[in-house]
């Protein structure tokens, strides 16, 4: 008797990673379940043998990677999770199926099959998004996660202007006042506020800015570090070559 041979043969890009026999029936159980669930939804056109099809032409079309992270799937992890070691496992269990491979239903299940290849943990996080909302989610996500990056960002000129120069208007004059940090005890700094500039009541906006701009010039009050080559105020410095930034990382100066 002569083989048979099979009529979803091991793609290519599987080969060594799976057997057939895993592959076939990898192939019929997912199709099974998504008719079912896509059916649930209404959709009565859905049949086993039409999402056969429609998966093993995405496994074929780059099925060894996450259609939307590019990440290498693990296809020799198919057919091995076990439910009840899960429910014992818990969390740990399941991780280690992250690169499982799984099939994510690219539009709502009710019209013509689109289906994509990607890892369990790619369909967990996308979960009933589209692309395009799971994209601006991510977007929003990292702008947050990654916010603290950009404290660390040297300081514009605008910026120690307005943080460390202020204007007191009285009737009859405008005093332009800039920060004096002092630390009277080493982990709690002191903000005194110095008169730098008196100009007169009816002084203009370029007048005054004017004058901020010669405050943080004036070296009583702003320092540039020589190492990291940011401008800052002068209570920040280590001392009259260094800041305390890079004091502390790089020669190990404890404040
Ligand atoms: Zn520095």
């Amino acid at each position: 008797m002569s083989p048979v041979s099979p009529r979803f043969p091991l793609p290519a890009p599987l080969q060594g990673k799976c057997s057939q026999k895993d592959y076939t029936h990898w192939l019929y159980g997912k199709a099974a379940a998504h008719v079912r669930r896509d059916r649930k939804r209404g959709n009565e056109q859905a049949t086993t043998d039409s999402y056969r099809e429609a998966f093993h032409a995405a496994v074929c079309d780059g099925g060894d990677r996450d259609a939307y992270t590019g990440e290498l799937l693990d296809w020799s992890l198919i057919r091995t999770y076990d439910n009840d070691e899960s429910k014992q496992g818990r969390r740990e269990y399941k991780k280690r199926f992250a690169l499982l491979p799984t099939v994510d239903h690219v539009d709502d299940g009710l019209g013509h099959p689109d289906f994509k290849i990607c890892s369990w943990r790619t369909n967990d996080c996308k979960n009933d998004l589209t692309i395009e909302e799971l994209t601006a989610f991510c977007r929003t996500y990292l702008a947050y996660q990654e916010r603290d990056d950009e404290s660390d960002a040297p300081m514009t000129d605008a910026q120690l202007i307005s943080d460390f120069t202020r204007i007191d208007r009285s009737p009859d004059a405008v005093q332009v006042m800039v920060a004096d940090i002092s630390w009277p005890s080493p982990s709690q700094p002191e903000t005194t506020w110095h008169a730098f500039a008196n100009l007169p009541a009816g002084a203009t906006e370029k007048e005054i800015s004017a004058a901020r701009n010669r405050a943080l010039a004036d070296k009583r009050y702003f320092a540039t570090c020589g190492t990291c080559h940011e401008k800052q105020p002068a209570g920040w410095m280590h001392d009259d070559t260094i800041c305390q930034g890079c004091a502390s990382r790089d020669f190990g100066v404890v404040y």
